[in-house]
C-alpha cells in the first residue's frame, strides 16, 4: 500500500510524508511570522484587547501560531461591518454575486494543497480524506452560485380580487459558528448559501482549528467580495461565540457543534429573538440484518466510524447486528479494526490520525473504562498509541446493551459499540432508543422490510444498503437532539431568507366601510 510514485487525489499530488512535511513547513511560515488575525470590514486586525491564544497541532502538541482572541468588542465591530455591507450586497445584481461565488470556488481549488495540509496539521484528520477538502468546499460554492439567480423567486397565488405574489428576501447579517472536526468543509457548507441568499456573515470558527478559516476568508476577500460581507472573528465559544449569538444586529445563527452548546445558544439568543439553525451531535445506528450483503455492510460500517478519526457527526457509532450472524460479523470486524493504520495525518497511507486535542482525547479514552465498568467487552483497541500526540487505537466494544453509556453517548472518536438484536421490532426499538436522530444506515435485501423500517426510524437522513453518500440537493439535518432545520438544496435558503407576501388589488373590490 506504499505509493512510490506521486498520484493525483482530489486536486493534490500525493507523495510521501517527508515531502508533505516540507511543503507544510512552507505553508506554515506565514502563520508563524504573523499569527492568525481577524478579518473585519476587509481589514486584517488583532483582537481589540490585544489578547491571543495558541493553536497547537494534535500530532506532537507543538504550537502552530498565536491566534487573535476576539471578544465582544471585536464581534460588535464585525456585526457593524456586516450590517453596513448588507444593503449593497443584497441589492447587487444576482449575476454579479454569482460570479464572485464562482471566483471563490476557483481560488479554493488553486490553494487545494495548502488547505489540505494545513487542515491535517491543525485537526489531525488524515490526508487521504482531507485531500478532497478543497474539492468539496469549492463544490459547495459552485452549487450555491448556481442557485443565486433563482433564490428570490416566488409564487403567484391569485385570488378573485388580488394578485398575490410571494418573494424571498435575505434575512440580514448572520452569524456562523463552526466546530473543529472538518472545519474547512463545514465552513463552506454554511457560508456559501448565506452569501448566495444575499446575507452578510460573521464567522466564528472553532478555537481548536483556526487555520483554514483564515485561508478561506482571505480567498473570499481576494475573489472581490466587498468589504464587510464576510467577517472572521477568532476566539473562544464562551466569549466571542456568546457575544455573536447575543448581538442585536445579527439576525440568525447557523451553528454546527454539540447538542448542549446548541441549547446554550438558543438561550443566549432568546433576548434578541434569534432564528437558529442547528446541526448537532449523533449516536447513529447501522443496522445489519442477516439477509444483507454482509461484505458490503462490513466495509460500510467500518468506513462510517473509523474514517475522519470517528470525529464525524454522521458516523455509524452503534452497530446493531442480528444475532444469527453476529458471531461471524463481529469476528471479521475485529480482524479489520486491528489492521486499520493509525499514523501521521500527512502520510497518505494513514487511515486514522490523532484526535484534535488533549481535552477531546481525555473524553474519548474515558469511555474505555466506562465500557468495562458497564460490562461491555473491549474487543479491539482501547488504548493510546505512542506517547506523543493524541493518537488512540481504533476501538470496538462488543457485548453492549442498549442502555449502556457507550451505547447512548456520542463519543466522537474511532470507537464503535456493537449491540446484538434478534427481531426487526427489537432493532427498531434499540435504534430509536437514544436522544439523538441524525442519520441511520440499514442493511437488508428485503425491500418491504427496508420500507417498513426506514418509515419508523427516527433520523433526519437514512441510507439503505449504502454508507453516507452526500448529494448536495438533498436535505441535510437531524431530528430530536441532533438538530433543528435543514441544509442543502433550497432548504438552506429557507433559513437564510424571509418569505414575503405582496397582494395587488386587481380592481375595485368591496372594502368594508366602517363609520361611513
Ligand atoms: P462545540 O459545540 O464544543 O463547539 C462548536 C463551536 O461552538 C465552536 O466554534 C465553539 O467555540 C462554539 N461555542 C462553544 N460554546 C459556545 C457558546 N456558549 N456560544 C456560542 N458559541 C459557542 O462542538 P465541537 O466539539 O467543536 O464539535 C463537535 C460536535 O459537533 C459533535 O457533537 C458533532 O456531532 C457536532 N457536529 C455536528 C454536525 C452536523 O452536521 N450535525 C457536523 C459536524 C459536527
Amino acid at each position: 500500500r506504499h505509493h512510490p510514485r506521486p498520484f493525483e487525489k482530489g486536486l493534490i499530488r500525493m507523495t510521501d510524508l517527508t515531502d508533505n512535511l516540507a511543503k507544510l513547513d512552507g505553508y506554515l511560515a506565514r502563520f508563524r511570522d504573523h499569527g492568525i488575525q481577524n478579518l473585519i470590514a476587509g481589514e486584517t486586525r488583532p483582537a481589540a484587547s490585544g489578547a491571543v491564544f495558541d493553536t497547537t497541532s494534535p500530532v506532537d502538541e507543538s504550537v502552530i501560531c498565536p491566534v487573535a482572541r476576539g471578544g465582544a468588542e471585536d464581534i460588535d465591530a464585525a456585526a457593524q461591518a456586516a450590517k453596513a455591507a448588507f444593503p449593497a450586497w443584497r441589492d447587487m445584481p444576482a449575476a454579479e454575486r454569482k460570479k464572485i461565488l464562482i471566483r471563490i470556488a476557483e481560488l479554493i481549488e488553486a490553494r487545494a494543497e495548502e488547505i489540505a495540509l494545513c487542515e491535517c496539521w491543525d485537526t489531525g484528520q488524515a490526508l487521504r480524506f482531507m485531500s478532497k477538502a478543497a474539492l468539496r468546499g469549492a463544490a459547495n460554492f459552485r452549487f450555491f452560485a448556481d442557485k443565486v439567480t433563482s433564490a428570490r423567486d416566488g409564487q403567484n397565488l391569485r385570488s378573485p380580487t388580488l394578485m398575490n405574489v410571494t418573494t424571498r428576501v435575505p434575512i440580514g447579517p448572520v452569524g456562523v459558528i463552526t466546530p473543529w472536526n472538518t472545519p474547512f468543509m463545514l465552513s463552506t457548507w454554511k457560508i456559501a448559501p448565506a452569501l448566495a441568499a444575499g446575507c452578510t456573515v460573521v464567522h466564528k470558527p472553532a478555537e481548536f482549528s483556526p487555520l483554514t478559516a483564515r485561508i478561506l476568508a482571505e480567498i473570499a476577500h481576494e475573489a472581490g467580495l466587498p468589504d464587510g460581507v464576510w467577517n472572521l472573528v477568532n476566539g473562544f465559544g464562551e466569549d466571542a461565540g456568546r457575544a455573536l449569538t447575543e448581538h442585536p444586529d445579527i439576525k440568525a445563527i447557523a451553528f454546527v457543534g454539540e447538542s448542549k452548546t446548541g441549547s446554550m445558544i438558543m438561550k443566549q439568543g432568546a433576548d434578541t429573538l434569534k432564528r437558529v439553525h442547528f446541526e448537532l451531535g449523533g449516536k447513529n445506528p447501522v443496522v445489519v440484518f442477516d439477509d444483507a450483503d454482509l461484505d458490503r455492510a462490513l466495509d460500510a460500517a467500518i468506513f462510517m466510524i473509523y474514517s475522519l478519526n470517528g470525529e464525524r457527526c454522521t458516523s455509524s457509532s452503534r452497530l446493531l447486528v442480528q444475532d444469527t450472524i453476529a458471531e461471524e460479523f463481529e469476528a471479521r470486524l475485529i480482524e479489520r479494526v486491528n489492521r486499520i493504520k493509525v499514523g501521521h495525518p500527512l502520510d497518505p497511507t494513514t487511515e486514522v490520525g490523532p484526535l484534535i486535542h488533549k481535552v477531546h482525547f481525555d473524553k474519548v479514552t474515558s469511555y474505555f473504562d466506562i465500557a468495562k465498568e458497564d460490562g461491555a467487552t473491549v474487543a479491539a483497541g482501547g488504548c493510546r498509541v505512542g506517547d506523543q500526540g493524541w493518537f488512540v487505537s481504533p476501538t470496538l466494544f462488543t457485548g453492549a446493551k442498549p442502555d449502556m453509556t457507550v451505547a447512548q453517548e456520542e463519543i466522537f472518536g474511532p470507537v464503535l459499540t456493537s449491540i446484538r438484536f434478534s427481531t426487526e421490532e427489537e432493532a427498531l426499538e434499540i435504534a430509536n432508543g437514544t436522544e439523538y436522530g441524525l442519520t441511520g444506515y440499514v442493511w437488508t435485501n428485503d425491500l418491504t422490510r427496508a420500507l417498513r423500517f426506514t418509515d419508523k426510524l427516527e433520523a433526519g437522513m437514512i441510507w439503505v444498503n449504502s454508507e453516507n453518500v452526500r448529494h448536495l440537493p438533498t436535505p441535510f439535518g437531524g431530528v430530536k437532539a441532533s438538530g433543528i432545520g435543514r441544509d442543502g438544496g433550497d432548504w438552506s435558503f429557507e433559513f437564510y431568507m424571509e418569505q414575503k407576501h405582496i397582494g395587488f388589488a386587481l380592481g375595485q373590490h368591496k372594502i368594508p366601510r366602517l363609520g361611513a
